[in-house]
């Protein structure tokens, strides 16, 4: 299994920076995790239109999706007419809310016309592109958002996608090779509410508790540098697992 850091932003994105979006490539297929604004235009860099065969979507924050809207162009118009449509899971309802948003941003059908939407079911695993893939649904703000822990070949890898404290954090990373933590926040709850986001530190914690083997931290405002002692991904970072 090999990870590629397509870009890793947060709601805003770093100078020069891409948003959500990662790049696991198993035995059988190419799944991409997330795919935020700035991530297809990257993709492109390296091949003429990504081979991609399965898309998963954590939420529907938009540095989570936006590069779906410009795929679909390329996928009905453009050099990818030609290729088979990839399939695109999505949380539960997310077919539905495709098609609201393709209401307001060219056609209702344009996601269903471009890709062979799934909704996948907190807990339930999938298969996409020869990985298995559990979506453990997390805690962000009021939002309806999933972790993904992927498991090819022996290997596990755990993303969290945007997600506050929880114990659904342990579950997803539990005994993983690789936990990708977003660590947005440079202090627990600055905003107050429910919560939607970690620090660096309660990231740590969610690792420690899940007994996961290598943490990445992620979704890092280029303001709030990490102290030592911890990884962080960056855009075009690699990992053979
Ligand atoms: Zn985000
Ligand atoms: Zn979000």
């Amino acid at each position: 299994m090999k990870l590629t850091v397509v870009g890793c932003s947060p709601a805003w994105p770093n100078p020069g920076g891409a948003q959500s979006g990662y790049l696991v490539e198993g035995r059988d297929g190419r799944l991409l995790l997330d795919c935020g604004p700035g991530v297809l235009p990257r993709l492109r860099a390296a091949e003429g239109w990504p081979r991609v065969d399965a898309i998963a979507i954590t939420h529907f924050h938009l540095d989570h999706w936006g590069d779906l809207v410009p795929w679909v162009w390329g996928l009905q118009f453009g050099p990818a007419a030609e290729l088979p449509r990839p399939r695109l899971f999505v949380p539960p309802g997310g077919r539905e809310t495709l098609a609201r948003l393709g209401d307001e941003l060219g056609r209702g059908d344009m996601f269903e016309s471009a890709f062979e939407i799934e909704e996948y079911a907190d807990g339930e695993t999938f298969e996409a592109a020869g990985s298995r893939v559990t979506p453990h649904r997390v805690l962000h703000y009021q939002m309806l958002a999933f972790g993904f822990r992927v498991s090819d070949n022996g290997m596990t890898l755990a993303y969290s996608g945007d997600s506050g404290p929880s114990d659904a954090l342990r579950e997803l990373a539990r005994d993983a090779d690789v936990f990708i933590c977003e660590a947005t926040l440079l202090a627990p709850n600055p905003e107050g509410g429910t919560r939607g986001h970690l620090s660096a530190a309660e990231a740590d914690d969610a690792f420690r508790a899940s007994g996961a083997k290598r943490l990445l931290l992620t979704h890092r405002p280029a303001e709030r540098p990490l102290e030592n002692g911890y990884e962080q991904v960056y855009d075009g970072f690699e990992l053979e697992l």
